[in-house]
């Protein structure tokens, strides 16, 4: 059956492009772009596919220099005349980071979705060809024009913004908890609830890859930061506790990297709510406010690593930093 729609499909592997080995009795990339494709059934009749190979790769094994080599494919895919949208195969345990990644570097008005599956395709119920499908479909529809990088999965879409991995092994892992999903993928057609809340776009074909990821607990100390300024790391970010607040056992590292110029931002470790500067007491919003700490809003720390590692590769400005993680 002949239709107007071309979608480029860009395969990267993780567990929708793996099968078990029966050597070993785990799970590895082993699926061929075009053996993955034979099983989304019927799918002609929606869009003309052309296939893309990136890597196959689980997704724990790509980096941020490869996320931006992708970004920088997907904006000459998108741009060709010929394609309606893109959609991105990925592992579903970095899915997030690369999602939001082409999110903020990506600017098309077509429609981009980034897909997986939660079980390889040895298992009973291999979610891999009806989360394809569903992005096909998805991507094919004006509908899905100008909402950013969407995440397509379980017959759910969220933005790439809002989007997190939430559970280990549910189908229904991929979640918007702050703000719920845009929308569903119903019947093959997507349908739509709401508009995404807010789209960033940092203009940049570059990384910069020496950001750190710091986890608070109670009682933790500032050795940690004395680690990563010996390291030369250009940027730290913290998960904090609850609304915004450290130990202030942590003070001392955080002020020592301030003064060394190095950008601290701050996110919480709460899976929802934004961090504020409700707490005046030492190692309190208010205190790490004064002390130049950036407040990274409701992101999860493995987002606001990806926002400060694209800032960085374009300014080192705090203002700069500062504006584009607050406003
Ligand atoms: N470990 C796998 C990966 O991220 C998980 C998956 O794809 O679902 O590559």
């Amino acid at each position: 059956m002949s239709c107007h729609n071309k979608v480029a499909i860009i395969f990267t592997g993780g567990t929708i492009s793996m099968k078990i080995d029966p050597r070993i009795h785990a799970a590895i990339p082993a699926l061929s772009s075009e053996e993955i494709m034979a099983m989304v059934t019927n799918i002609e009749k929606f869009a003309e596919i052309e296939i893309i190979n990136f890597a196959n790769l689980p997704s724990p094994h790509i980096a941020p220099e490869m996320m931006i080599d992708l970004a920088i494919l997907v904006k000459e895919t998108v741009k060709r005349e010929d394609i309606t949208g893109v959609v991105v195969t990925h592992g579903t345990d970095t899915l997030e980071e690369t999602a939001y990644l082409l999110d903020l570097t990506v600017d098309s008005e077509k429609p981009i979705a980034v897909v997986g599956a939660m079980r390889n395709s040895s298992e009973l119920g291999y979610d891999g060809s009806s989360n394809l499908s569903a992005a096909i479909c998805t991507v094919i529809s004006k509908n899905a024009r100008n909402k950013g990088v969407l995440v397509v999965m379980n017959n759910e879409v969220n933005a790439a913004s809002e989007v997190t991995k939430t559970n280990t092994l549910s189908l229904d892992t991929f979640k918007s908890p702050e703000f719920g999903p845009l929308g569903i993928v119903d019947n093959d057609e997507v349908i739509f609830y709401r508009e995404i809340i807010s789209k960033k776009h940092i203009e940049t074909e570059k990384i910069e890859t020496k950001v750190a990821l710091i986890k608070c607990g109670p009682g933790m100390d500032s050795d940690i930061f004395d680690f990563y300024i010996d390291k030369n790391y250009k940027g730290i970010v913290i998960e904090s506790l609850g609304r915004g607040n450290i130990p202030p056992t942590m003070v001392p590292g955080v002020k020592k990297s301030i003064n060394k110029g190095i950008p601290v931002v701050m996110v919480s470790r709460c899976p929802t709510g934004r961090v504020l500067d409700t707490y005046g007491y030492e190692g309190g919003g208010k205190h790490l406010r004064d002390l130049g700490v950036i407040f990274g809003k409701n992101l999860p720390g493995q987002k606001a690593r990806i926002k400060l590692m694209l800032i960085l590769s374009v300014t080192n400005d705090l203002n700069r930093i500062k504006d584009l993680f607050e406003n």
